[in-house]
């Protein structure tokens, strides 16, 4: 019965002792008096029944020879009734130690022998063996019958393994969550391993067998139910003890967590893949990464590769036909890049419109170009979206395995490197990382530094590069081409930066500055000089500049500082950097001819060369470009599209210059042709302004008329 203060009290224990002889009687009594236990006396085996009926003992010690019925009747009675046939018995014998009563007593159930005289430490040490038992089944009892009251009316599923393994108790909760019965679990022969799913099973075992992990611990796992479903269950497990330490088992609570569990799932999963493609995010990939990295620490001939894609001209979808359709296209690249990759590979968008796959348990690293070469492939098939049929490529970087000290992030800047350079390179493509690429990639980094410091310091000087007449000799203007004043490196070349420039943007703030020191020093020399009072000034400005809103603003700022008239001013603008978006191009090359400036298109034939737009645009100039220019004394073909170049720019009433005219003969032919102005090392190289004053003042030796 549980008290208040939740302990239990046991009944005490009673003994029974039996002897027709009331002096034996006292005696033993007296020899159990220190125990913890209730003595019942009983004077004759009539009487040991009749005690035996109304009491529950515990032992019996009985007496072999007594008048009436003697101790074996007693014992064979008492054997044969139920409610007794369970006592322990002890006879207490005078007779000799003769091996034939002793086995008849075995045979009735006699659990022991004592003999007279009985020494009283052997007594109470038999004795105490059977209250030990006694107290042990007491509290056995106490505590399974408050864990089944308490059980029966729990919601949760509840469960007391012996410490053999036999279920004592299951609650009728048990039908609920797995469909099957109490009965149907007790009695069911290894029930748990029929319904815990195979993959769950060994964790299962360990769990309930390990015994650091109790009182509390809870374990998940997954059963089916009677009817087939499979449910995630939450398993606590609590060892129950008695006081002196010893194992009454385990005790364990089992709830159905299957609502959880999916939730969790879900949320997990949300956490780790991106919402847009379903594929693994960076969070994922970087794990799958570092796992992948360990492995191959660990065995020689574990090979994987990290693949970092980005879509080539993905701005140019996403821009003209908008983010919707931008997505649609990112979600149909995606499953064509799971259907190029196997079960154990992980696809991961990495933003934007980047990709990463890392390719695993390749048998050799060049395994990977295979499924590389897939992929360019697939993904060069035309999409067809919304009824639109867009084409689009994809520009790749590879790293092969890691090096020892790399970590998971070192690779996937290694793999971008690569893609970079595949993307330098002309894109559609893969490029293979290497060691170079790394010091390239941080020479870029440490330029892009100093740029940015060169910038804000103004460390560049515009260089002049002469542009005569081809015609009668004169000298018609300048070229400014930039030049920078490296502190440590010296003058470093255009082409050195002015890419690099485009990409950070700085272009923008550094083409102002030869704009206002080009003008500026143009209009001096116009006030200075009277032979350059004509002089035109060509400025060289790049895709961004163009494309930056503020550029017509910036020339005409320019113009007024200096004073130099616009129809001195020049600007040299690509086919490249008109082509990307015509409409807006054609509108800003309208503001600037309104303002009197003029267009001229350099580079002339490296680009698109597109006849048909050439007319659409209010062009000024054309400069053939120099590769043109270097191959022209090389046969008549090459004379003869230079031929057409000319004589198409006349037609549109465009004046033609030659630009990279290092011979007297290019000079003489290009005459011949009747290109107008010529440019080049045979004239001068791009010099200091100071240099370039002095030209305009003496001559320049080889510009005469042809
Ligand atoms: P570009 O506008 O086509 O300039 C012509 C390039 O040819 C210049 O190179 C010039 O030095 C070089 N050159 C001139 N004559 C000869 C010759 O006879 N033989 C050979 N082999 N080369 C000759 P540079 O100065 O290195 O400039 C390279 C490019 O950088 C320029 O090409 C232009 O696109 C760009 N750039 C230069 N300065 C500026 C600037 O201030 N702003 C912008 N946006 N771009 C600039
Ligand atoms: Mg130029
Ligand atoms: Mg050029």
């Amino acid at each position: 019965m549980p008290s208040e203060a939740g302990e239990t009290t046991y009944d005490k224990a009673k003994i029974l002792i039996v002897d027709d002889d009331r002096v034996n009687l006292k005696v033993l009594e007296g020899m159990l008096r220190g125990l913890d236990a209730e003595i019942h006396l009983a004077l004759s085996g009539e009487e040991a029944l009749e005690l035996a009926m109304q009491h529950h003992f515990v032992l019996v010690l009985l007496d072999v020879m007594m008048p009436g019925i003697d101790g074996f009747q007693t014992a064979e009675q008492l054997r044969s009734r139920g409610g007794t046939e369970d006592i322990p018995i002890i006879f207490v014998t005078a007779i000799s130690k003769e091996q034939r009563h002793v086995f008849k007593g075995y045979e009735l159930g006699a659990v022991d022998y004592l003999f007279k005289p009985v020494e009283p430490e052997i007594l109470q040490s038999k004795v105490r063996v059977f209250l030990d038992l006694y107290a042990q089944r007491q509290a056995l009892q106490a505590s399974e019958e408050r864990y089944r009251t308490v059980a029966d009316y729990n919601y949760d599923w509840e469960i007391w393994f012996s410490p053999n393994d036999k279920i004592l108790y299951c609650s009728p909760s048990c039908e609920r969550i797995s469909g099957y019965t109490a009965d149907e679990i007790i009695d069911g022969e290894d029930i748990f391993r029929r319904i815990i799913l195979d993959e769950d099973y060994d964790s299962w075992r360990h769990f309930m067998a390990d015994e650091m992990r109790v009182d509390g611990d809870s374990f998940d796992f997954r059963i089916f139910r009677k009817d087939g479903r499979e449910r995630w269950i939450s398993l606590v497990k609590f060892d129950v003890r008695k006081d002196d330490g010893k194992s009454l088992g385990l005790r364990c609570s089992l709830r159905d967590i299957t609502d959880r569990k999916k939730m969790e799932i879900q949320l997990r999963h949300q956490a780790l893949h991106d919402p847009l493609t379903a594929l693994a995010n960076r969070t994922l990939l970087m794990d799958r990464v570092a796992r992948a990295m360990e492995r191959a620490n660990r065995h020689e001939d574990f090979h994987f590769a990290l693949v970092f894609l980005d879509l080539d001209r993905f701005k140019v979808v996403n821009d003209s036909l908008g983010h919707i359709f931008g997505d649609s296209l990112l979600v149909e690249v995606s499953k064509r890049l799971w259907e190029c990759v196997r079960g154990m590979d992980t696809v991961a968008r990495f933003g934007g419109d980047e990709f990463v796959l890392l390719l695993e348990e390749l048998d050799a690293p060049r395994e990977a170009f295979t499924v590389i070469r897939r992929v360019l492939d697939q993904l060069r098939e035309p999409f067809l979206i919304e009824g639109h049929q867009v084409q689009t490529t994809v520009s790749i970087g590879v790293v092969l395995g890691a090096q020892e000290d790399d970590r998971p992030s070192d690779l996937l800047q290694k793999a971008n490197i690569a893609m970079y350079r595949a993307k330098e390179s002309g894109r559609d493509r893969f490029d293979i990382y290497n060691d170079r690429m790394l010091q390239r990639a941080v020479d870029l980094m440490h330029l892009e530094n100093d740029l940015r410091k060169a910038v804000q310091e103004r460390e560049f000087r515009v260089y002049y590069q002469p542009i005569v007449s081809l015609e009668h000799g004169g000298l018609a203007g300048f070229e400014a081409l930039v030049r920078w004043e490296h502190p440590e490196r010296g003058i470093v070349s255009p082409g050195e930066f002015i890419p690099l420039a485009e990409e950070t943007g700085l272009i923008i703030d550094l083409g102002r500055q030869v704009l206002e020191e080009s003008t500026r020093t143009l209009a001096r020399w116009g006030r200075e000089h009277e032979q350059a009072e004509k002089l035109q000034l060509s400025v060289n400005i790049s895709a961004r500049q163009f494309r930056n809103n503020d550029l017509v603003q910036d020339v005409i700022t320019a113009l007024q500082k200096s004073g130099l008239q616009p129809g001195r001013l020049k600007l040299e603008i690509t086919e490249s950097t008109v082509m990307d978006n015509v409409e807006t191009s054609l509108l800003r090359l309208q503001r600037l001819k309104e303002e009197g400036i003029r267009i001229s298109m350099d580079d002339f034939g490296t680009g698109y060369s597109s006849m048909s737009y050439l007319q659409k645009f209010p062009l000024d100039q054309l400069k053939v470009d120099l590769s043109f220019v270097r191959r022209i004394l090389d046969s008549t073909e090459n004379a003869e599209i230079v031929r057409a170049i000319i004589t198409l720019a006349h037609s549109l009433r465009m004046a033609v210059v030659a630009e990279g005219i290092e011979l007297e003969e290019q000079a003489d032919l290009l005459h011949s042709l009747h290109c107008e102005l010529g440019q080049g090392y045979l004239y001068s190289p791009p010099v200091p302004a100071k240099q370039a004053e002095e030209l305009l003042l003496k001559g320049i030796p080889a510009a005469r008329p042809r």
